[in-house]
C-alpha cells in the first residue's frame, strides 16, 4: 500500500464512522441503488440491507428499486431478492436513504420523491462525481464495484458476513469486472472476492445463475446482435443494436440485453465498443466500453448519460441510425485525440456521419 492508498483508506475509514452514525441515530432506513438496475446495484444494496439489519438491533431497513419494473430475471436468485420494495409503492418517511451505485439523484428515478422525504443521506459509489450530494457522501473511482466498498464497510463494522451477504457482494464484484477481466478487477477487487469465498460465496453458483443461464430467446437474440456488427475506423470501433422488431421476433426482453456489449467488445483489435437497443417507447438505450485507456465517459455524458472512464451509457430520443450518427464520429474524435497526445474530447453535437460512408 503507498502512501496514496493509505489516505484514500483513512477518509474512507472516517466516512465509514459518519455513516455509522447516521445508521446508529435512525430508525427508519431505506437503501436503493440506481435505475435499470445490474448485478453490482442489487448485490449491493441487499448485503447492505442484510449486513445493517444483522449488525444493529431495531432497525427497520427496506430495499427500494428506483423503477416500477420487477429485479431482472437473471438476479431473482439474490438473497432477499424477493422482498425488494417498489419506490413508487413506498409511503414511510425515512430518518436514513443510503443511496448505493450512483451519486446523480435523477439516477433514482421514482425513488427521487423519497429521497426528497428523508431526514438524512448517505452515498456510497464508485462513479466519479463532480457534484456529490447528502449528508456523507463516499464516492471512490477508484474501487471496482460498489460491491467492494460495502464488503469492506462490513469489515469496518466487524459484522459478520453471512454466506448470503458473500454472495451478493460476489455478484456485486464480478459483474462489475466482466468476471474479472476489465481494467478496474485490481488488487483490492481479488482480495475482498477472497475474503468472500472464504465467507461462503459460491463463484460456481453465482456464475451459473447469471452467466450460464440465458433463454433461449436472449441467445436467438444474441445470435442477430453478433451477426450485425461493424467495425468502424479501420477496426478500432465496433458497434451493433437490436431494434423493437428483433426483440419481438425473438422473443428476448429489453431486460435480458446486459451482457450483449460484451459480444461487441469481444471483437479483435477493437478498442472501444458501443450497443444501441430500442426501447419499447422508441427511446434509444446506449452501452458504451473502452477496452484500453481511452475515456468514453464524456461521450455518454455529451448523450445526456453518464458513468465511468471504461464503462458509460446513455439514453437517447432520437432513433437507432440517428444515435449511431451522433455517437460513431464522437467516438472517433476520442480516439484521433488521443492518437495526437490531446485528452480533450470534441464535444460538438453537430458531427454527424453519413452512414454508408467510411463504416
Ligand atoms: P451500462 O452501459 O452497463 O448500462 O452502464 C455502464 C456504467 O455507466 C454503469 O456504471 C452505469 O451506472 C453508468 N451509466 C449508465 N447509464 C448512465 C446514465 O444514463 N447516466 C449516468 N450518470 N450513468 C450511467
Ligand atoms: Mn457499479
Amino acid at each position: 500500500m503507498d502512501s496514496g492508498d493509505e489516505q484514500l483508506f483513512a477518509e474512507q475509514r472516517e466516512k465509514f464512522g459518519r455513516i455509522a452514525r447516521l445508521i446508529d441515530e435512525a430508525t427508519e432506513i431505506v437503501i436503493c441503488a440506481h435505475t435499470d438496475p445490474d448485478g453490482d446495484a442489487l448485490g449491493s444494496g441487499l448485503a447492505l440491507e442484510q449486513i445493517i439489519s444483522q449488525h444493529w438491533e431495531g432497525k427497520h431497513v427496506t430495499s427500494l428499486l428506483a423503477d416500477d419494473a420487477p429485479v431482472p430475471r437473471l438476479y431473482r436468485f439474490l438473497p432477499g431478492a424477493d422482498c425488494f420494495v417498489r419506490a413508487s409503492d413506498y409511503a414511510g418517511t425515512p430518518d436514513l436513504f443510503i443511496v448505493v451505485d450512483l451519486s446523480v439523484a435523477p439516477r433514482l428515478n421514482r425513488a427521487q420523491a423519497v429521497l426528497e422525504r428523508s431526514a438524512h443521506v448517505a452515498i456510497m459509489d464508485h462513479h466519479p462525481c463532480t457534484a456529490p450530494f447528502g449528508d456523507v457522501a463516499l464516492i471512490r473511482p477508484d474501487a471496482a464495484a460498489a460491491g467492494v466498498i460495502i464488503a469492506e464497510f462490513g469489515l469496518f463494522l466487524g459484522a459478520h458476513i453471512t454466506p448470503e451477504i458473500a454472495n451478493c457482494l460476489f455478484c456485486a464484484i464480478v459483474t462489475d469486472t466482466g468476471r474479472f477481466q476489465y481494467q478496474n478487477a485490481d488488487s483490492e477487487a481479488f482480495e475482498c472476492a477472497s475474503m468472500l469465498v472464504d465467507a461462503g460465496a459460491s463463484p460456481s453458483m453465482i456464475s451459473l445463475n447469471v452467466y450460464q443461464s440465458f433463454r433461449l430467446a436472449y441467445l436467438h437474440l444474441e445470435s442477430v446482435v453478433m451477426g450485425r456488427i461493424v467495425t468502424f475506423d479501420h477496426g478500432r470501433i465496433a458497434y451493433s443494436y437490436a431494434t423493437r422488431n428483433d426483440l419481438e421476433r425473438t422473443g428476448a426482453r429489453p431486460d435480458e440485453c446486459d451482457g450483449l456489449i460484451d459480444v461487441v467488445r469481444s471483437v479483435e483489435g477493437s478498442e472501444v465498443a458501443l450497443f444501441l437497443k430500442e426501447l419499447p417507447d422508441g427511446r434509444v438505450r446506449g452501452n458504451l466500453r473502452s477496452k484500453g485507456k481511452h475515456d468514453i465517459s464524456g461521450v455518454a455524458r455529451l448523450l445526456g448519460g453518464g458513468g465511468h472512464k471504461a464503462a458509460a451509457g446513455f439514453t437517447s430520443e432520437d432513433g437507432i441510425d440517428a444515435t449511431l450518427a451522433t455517437v460513431l464520429p464522437q467516438l472517433q474524435a476520442v480516439l484521433h485525440a488521443a492518437d495526437e497526445g490531446r485528452d480533450v474530447v470534441p464535444t460538438n453535437p453537430q458531427m454527424k456521419l453519413e452512414l454508408g460512408k467510411g463504416v
